[in-house]
C-alpha cells in the first residue's frame, strides 16, 4: 500500500478516537522507519509526515543525513558508550531509563536534549524502562544534569495485551504523567505522552497519547 493511503486511514482512526474521548488536539504521528529504505521514508515525508523515528544508531544517522526538514526521534535502547555518536543529532530521545545514560548524555550534549523517560508500565520482565514507582525519584535525581529536559513519559505495551489491559496501561501512564507534572520540576514539564504503535494507537489516543509511533501500519 502507498504511504499516503495508509496515512489517511490512520488519520481517520485518530479522528474517531479523538471524538470518543472528546479531545481536540491531534497527536503527532512519528513514522517509524526502522524496517524500510530511505526512499520509503521519503515517501512518508511526501505524504505529509514531519516526524521520523528510528531505534538503531546506523539507521537513525542514515535517515537523519538523507532527509532534511524533519524532526528525528531516537526510540530504541541507547547504549551508554554510543551516546556520543548520535545524541547531537537527536531531537527527541524516547528511551531515557537509567542514571548512567543521563550522565553520559549530559556530558556529550551540546544543547538541551528533549527526553522521554521510558516506563515499563506492564512490569514485563523482558521490557526496558523504569518501574512506575521508580519514576518520580529518577526524575528528581536528574536535577544535576542541566542538558536534560524531561518532556514526557514513554511506554511500550506488551504485544499480547488485551484491549482492556492496554487501556489500563495507558491510563496508568497518564496518571503517572499528571503526578510528575504536579511536582512542577522546572526541567521536567512532562507535557507529552509517547504511547501507541500500529496495533494499539487508537486506544492510546483515547487515553491521551500526544506522540504515537507507527511503523508497520504506515510504512511497512
Ligand atoms: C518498532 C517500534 C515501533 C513501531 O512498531 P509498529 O508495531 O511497527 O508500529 C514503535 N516504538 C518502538 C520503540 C519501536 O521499536
Amino acid at each position: 500500500m502507498d504511504v499516503k493511503h495508509n496515512l489517511q486511514q490512520i488519520e481517520s482512526e485518530i479522528q474517531s478516537a479523538m471524538q470518543k474521548s472528546e479531545r481536540n488536539e491531534a497527536p503527532t504521528i512519528i513514522a517509524v522507519t526502522k524496517y524500510v529504505t530511505i526512499d520509503r521514508a521519503k515517501e512518508a515525508v511526501d505524504a505529509g509526515i514531519t516526524h521520523l523515528g528510528e531505534n538503531r544508531i546506523e539507521g537513525f544517522l542514515e535517515k537523519q543525513s538523507a532527509i532534511t526538514g524533519v524532526t528525528m526521534h531516537f526510540i530504541g535502547t541507547l547504549q551508554t558508550r554510543k551516546v556520543k555518536e548520535v545524541i547531537n543529532h537527536v531531537d527527541y530521545l524516547h528511551s531515557l531509563d537509567r542514571m548512567s545514560l543521563a550522565k553520559e548524555i549530559n556530558k556529550r550534549a551540546e544543547k538541551t536534549i528533549n527526553c522521554f523517560v521510558q516506563v515499563n508500565i506492564s512490569d514485563e520482565a523482558s521490557k526496558h524502562g523504569l518501574k512506575q514507582e521508580e519514576v518520580l525519584d529518577f526524575i528528581r535525581a536528574l536535577a544535576d544534569y542541566e542538558r536534560i529536559c524531561v518532556v514526557g513519559l514513554m511506554t511500550m505495551a506488551p504485544i499480547d495485551a488485551t484491549d482492556e489491559d492496554l487501556r489500563s496501561y495507558f491510563k496508568a501512564l497518564k496518571a503517572l504523567q499528571l503526578n510528575v507534572q504536579s511536582e512542577q520540576i522546572p526541567y521536567a514539564p512532562c507535557t507529552e505522552l509517547s504511547m501507541g504503535m500500529s496495533n494499539d494507537y487508537a486506544i492510546a489516543v483515547e487515553e491521551g497519547a500526544t506522540f504515537i509511533r507507527i511503523g508497520t501500519k504506515l510504512v511497512g
